[in-house]
């Protein structure tokens, strides 16, 4: 009958287009084979980072900061945060294994974000005189500590290089300039009355800040992760590779490089080569435009692009909003992916954002995102197993308890990250028995801890 026939039409219409979902989603689909390699190549490029110096895929940069705390810190910190999105001052007060912190956040404008290095600097330098002026103590002289999120070469706690800019930065004139001098100079622009001094005794990565504040709770915490706009990861390389004198020493990995050489080339799609070339870094963190904030809802946006265009979905209709970066923010992979929605209400948050579709292109957004975020944890998990194994090989052990510290919107916020990236290191580093603890305003109070220690060291 036409009835029966219409039936069979409809069914097979949609077992092809779940078919041609499938398909455009399968390259996301991760084997264990896959995520084994990924795990031997970062465990190589981090091997290669440490040999080399400078210029191989992922940096391995020393950071001066020789043990986590002990307990003894104590005294009052400033601490400045320069991260992905905003800058955050901070006043820490450390008093019997305890920490006061007093705070307030800045944004940063995108055109101070990708203005000139001055005006960056003098804007943080206008920030810090806020929190002064807010705080009552302009004129206190409190030591600072100085987390800028972007991979420095450092030659002592005090100094930093910035390499290269990541994520949404692009300020001119600071690549290859100290980053304490500017934030010095910056402060000396500054006309007579509305100065301050700032004694400012450790520049640090934010995966420093984290592991440590993370080390005052718990003293099996010797690395550092972030996963977040960016990703990184730092943890306590022992004696040999860093320095002859000292037992060991924090090495911040910039594992965010792995795969600029080629290395990922097997695994990165179309849509990841198109997210690349639209970025302000073509070629450049490779691994964290697979895996952290600021990228994956492009790719996300990419793949409904190619859906769209293929009549998948959205009936077919490539909107402006569609074509619009940056509409899927990682707040939005984690509401679409949290399992408490219903489609219904799926449906309306992409109705806020502008596109309008079914409760049938609902569900394969879904799936899109949820494709896209799993790859990024099951990465992300095969990079903390190499490193995990690294640490255990190096200590010449069988098995190895340890803890990571871990800060980042897309780890905190996201319904599934943190369980797929503990998952996944699992079974990819079998004899390790690896704790994620999230750490409370990690990175400025790490920050503040290292001046502690600094300071302790340098009597
Ligand atoms: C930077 C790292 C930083 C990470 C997380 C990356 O883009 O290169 O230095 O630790 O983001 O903020
Ligand atoms: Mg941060």
């Amino acid at each position: 009958s036409k009835g029966a026939a219409l039936v069979t039409a409809v069914a097979q219409r949609l077992a092809s287009l779940r078919q041609q979902v499938d398909e455009t989603l399968c390259p996301f689909k991760l084997s264990q084979e896959q995520l084994q390699l990924v795990k031997a190549r970062m465990r190589a490029g981090l091997e290669a980072g440490l040999k080399t110096k400078g210029s191989s895929a992922i940096k391995m940069l020393p950071s001066y900061v020789y043990r986590t705390p002990d307990g003894t810190e104590h005294g009052k910190y400033l601490a400045l945060d320069l991260g992905g999105t905003n800058f955050r001052a901070m006043m820490v007060n450390f008093k019997r294994q305890n920490a006061r912190l007093y705070h307030k956040i800045y944004t940063i404008p995108l055109e101070i974000m990708q203005g000139t290095g001055e005006e960056l600097f003098d804007h943080i330098a206008q920030c810090v005189s806020d929190f002064l002026d807010y705080m009552g103590m302009k004129n206190a002289h409190l030591p600072a500590g100085f987390t800028f999120s972007f991979p420095c070469e450092q030659t002592a706690i005090d100094t930093g290089t910035l390499v290269s800019w990541t994520k949404g930065y692009k300020a001119t004139d600071c690549e290859g300039h100290d980053v304490v001098s500017m934030l010095r100079e910056a402060i000396k622009r500054r006309n007579n009355n509305a100065t301050f001094d700032l004694d400012i005794v450790a520049v640090v990565n934010d995966t420093v800040g984290t592991m440590m504040s993370c080390a005052y709770e718990d003293p099996q915490c010797e690395i550092g992760l972030i996963a977040g706009t960016g990703t990184n990861v730092c943890y306590m390389e022992e004696k040999k590779e860093v320095d002859a004198e000292l037992s060991k020493m924090c090495i911040n990995t910039e594992w965010g490089g792995l795969g600029d050489d080629g290395s990922l080339d097997d695994i990165i799609t179309p849509y990841d080569m198109e997210v690349n070339q639209n970025s302000i870094n073509p070629g450049r963190q490779r691994f964290e435009k697979l895996t952290s904030g600021m990228y994956l809802g492009e790719i996300v946006r990419q793949v409904l692009l190619d859906l769209t265009r293929g009549g998948l979905l959205f009936r077919g209709h490539v909107t402006e909003t569609l074509k619009t970066p940056g509409i899927f923010e990682t707040k939005y992979l984690s509401q679409i992916e949290s399992d408490r929605l219903a489609l219904l209400q799926v449906r309306s948050i992409l109705q806020q954002l502008g596109l309008k579709g079914t409760c049938d292109d609902s569900i394969i957004v879904k799936e899109v995102c949820g494709a896209v975020s799993r790859r990024a944890a099951q990465l992300c998990g095969a990079g903390m197993a190499a490193v995990v194994d690294k640490i255990r090989e190096n200590r010449g052990l069988d098995h190895l308890n340890i803890t990571v510290g871990v800060d980042g919107a897309l780890y905190k916020l996201h319904p599934h990250f943190s369980r797929v990236l503990k998952d996944t290191t699992e079974v990819l580093a079998p004899q390790c028995n690896v704790t994620f603890l999230p750490s409370e305003e990690g990175s400025g109070k790490g920050a503040a801890l290292i001046s502690a220690v600094a300071r302790q060291m340098h009597g």
